[in-house]
């Protein structure tokens, strides 16, 4: 049997290792002459930034692939938690350290907010819960697969369904817990984490700092593009074909079935016959370029849902050295919820936005040239529709450099020695995301997390889908678990023939 992975994005690659390790002959296309998508890395005049992804979290899905693979993860990369996760800069000038040890991090809230360490305790206990209760349905399986819901499992969860609180927003659940405005706005920033909005996304994601708190977050020496090279070796090591440079242009069909690839070679077009078809290619821009697909039920539906946020990335070389930063940092906005108002309802970049800051040379002395450190600064923004990115990049550098320069008295404009710049658009063209989203479709309405494209599609047969688009959803660990949860759909249904 063999198979074709459409992209060599953490999801296609993992969706890859899994097959050829299961015995199938791989074939894995890639547009870009790199591997990643997303979680690429730029290395240039002395500098390396990560591109995408700056946090890992839920380690064990990427060491349950390695495993799965035969190999030890600690012979291609090593990591450790991290002591502080993020250091939190509100608009008063105040600061906020989220440890990684809870203790610490709960005598924190205490003496910096009017909430107590016994709020964020519960809270966590509460999150953690939600995580018990959803993880083996929403995560580690198929939500069109009948068993995923009568499992003894899933009768416990649908009998606790209070208890993942899919009712209310995330944001007027955290009201219950904290009193402190600033509680409030850090645990309202996890709706970001995929891309959606803290006062719309159901509070069943308040599960999002268990994973985080409890079950910790983490940085791989070398960075996060250490997982992509990784993954790659240990593909390569199984003997999956890679051809990097290689677009897909087309899914050949017959009568509902898939039955190869068309793609573009150095001189000429050509067709390849597989038995099954693993797209890693965002859902929409699959149906409506690669199947040319636009009519049936499948994609109308993913058509009408709403894209997650994008986001603009500046990669600054910066003179000097910053011990007010930790790794990760935050500088909040003063008011949240008008900025998420300008994101999801205006469309427009907010005019304070809370920017992001990952200094992976605080950690890894190499990803820098002494005496300078490497800021990946991020702020979200809408999907990209007919934004012209080339203007609106300049004008939120000026007033991210003026917030920045504001909260720490310092003159960045003078300090910075490189740049590019990710915009939306880049994030479209480069990894074929509709609307450069990053995560997918938003998580902004109750239903979304039913709604998202399954792994195995309903209309045509050995057709599946594995990434940020597809069901579980975006991020590190969602798109290792798509690869999982795809490659065990392939087994029961071509393999097995079930
Ligand atoms: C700025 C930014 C910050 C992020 N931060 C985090 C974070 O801190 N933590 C976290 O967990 N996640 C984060 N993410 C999200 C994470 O990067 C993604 O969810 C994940 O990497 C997506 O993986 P994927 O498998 O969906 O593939 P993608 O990375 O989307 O890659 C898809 C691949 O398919 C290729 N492709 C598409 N169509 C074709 C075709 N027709 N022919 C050939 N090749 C094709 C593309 O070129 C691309 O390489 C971030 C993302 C971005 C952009």
């Amino acid at each position: 049997m063999n198979a074709a992975v459409i992209g060599a994005g953490l999801g296609g690659l993992a969706a890859a290792i899994r097959l050829a390790k299961m015995g199938v002959e791989v074939d894995l296309f890639e547009q870009n002459n790199f591997a990643g998508g997303k979680a690429g890395e730029i290395v240039k005049d002395g500098f390396r930034f990560d591109t995408g992804p700056s946090l890992l979290t839920m380690p064990f899905v990427l060491d349950d692939l390695i495993e799965f693979a035969g190999e030890k993860r600690a012979d291609h990369f090593q990591f450790e938690p991290l002591e502080i996760i993020c250091k939190y800069f509100y608009s008063d000038k105040s600061e906020i350290i989220a440890y990684s040890d809870a203790d610490k991090f709960c005598r924190e809230i205490e003496n910096k907010t009017i909430d107590s360490a016994a709020s964020i305790r519960k809270f966590l206990k509460y999150s953690e819960n939600i995580y018990e209760l959803t993880k083996d349905i929403f995560l580690f399986s198929s939500l069109a697969e009948l068993d995923t819901y009568t499992n003894a499992k899933a009768v416990k969860t649908f009998l606790k369904l209070g208890s993942i609180d899919p009712l209310r927003n995330m944001h007027s659940s955290l009201k219950r817990f904290f009193k402190d405005p600033k509680t409030l706005q850090l645990f309202d920033r996890y709706a970001t984490y995929n891309g959606s909005n803290p006062y719309k996304a159901p509070a069943t994601l308040n599960v999002i700092p268990h994973v985080e708190y409890n079950l910790g977050g983490f940085l791989p020496k070398g960075g996060i593009n250490q997982i992509t090279k990784s993954l790659q070796k240990i593909a390569d090591n199984l003997g999956v074909f890679m051809h990097f440079g290689t677009k897909v242009l087309g899914i050949e069909v017959d009568n509902n079935r898939v039955k190869g690839v068309k793609f573009r070679g150095l001189r000429a077009d050509h067709v390849k016959k597989f038995d099954i078809v693993i797209s890693n290619s965002d859902v929409l821009n699959t149906y409506k370029y690669l199947l040319n697909d636009e009519l049936s039920a499948e994609s109308k539906k993913y058509k009408n849902l709403e894209p997650s946020s994008s986001g603009l990335v500046y990669y600054w070389g910066v003179k000097g050295n910053y011990p007010e930063l930790a790794v990760h940092n935050i500088l909040f906005s003063k008011n949240y919820r008008s900025e998420f108002d300008q994101l999801f309802d205006q469309k427009k970049i907010p005019l304070d936005p809370t920017t992001y800051i990952y200094v992976s040379s605080k950690l890894n002395k190499n990803d820098a040239p002494e005496g300078f450190e490497n800021w990946f600064v991020m702020i979200n923004t809408p999907y990209h529709t007919d934004q012209n990115w080339e203007v609106e990049k300049e004008i939120a550098k000026e007033r991210v450099i003026d917030k920045i320069n504001n909260m720490f008295g310092i003159n960045l404009r003078k300090q910075i020695v490189f740049e590019e710049v990710l915009t939306p658009d880049k994030i479209q063209t480069d990894t074929s995301s509709s609307y450069g989203s990053i995560y997918g479709i938003s998580s902004n309405s109750k239903s979304a997390a039913f709604l998202r494209q399954s792994n195995k599609s309903k209309k045509y047969k050995g057709l599946y889908f594995v990434g940020g688009s597809a069901h579980p959803g975006g991020g590190i660990p969602l798109v290792l678990l798509s690869a999982k949860i795809t490659s065990e759909l392939i087994k029961k249904y071509e393999i097995a023939g079930d």
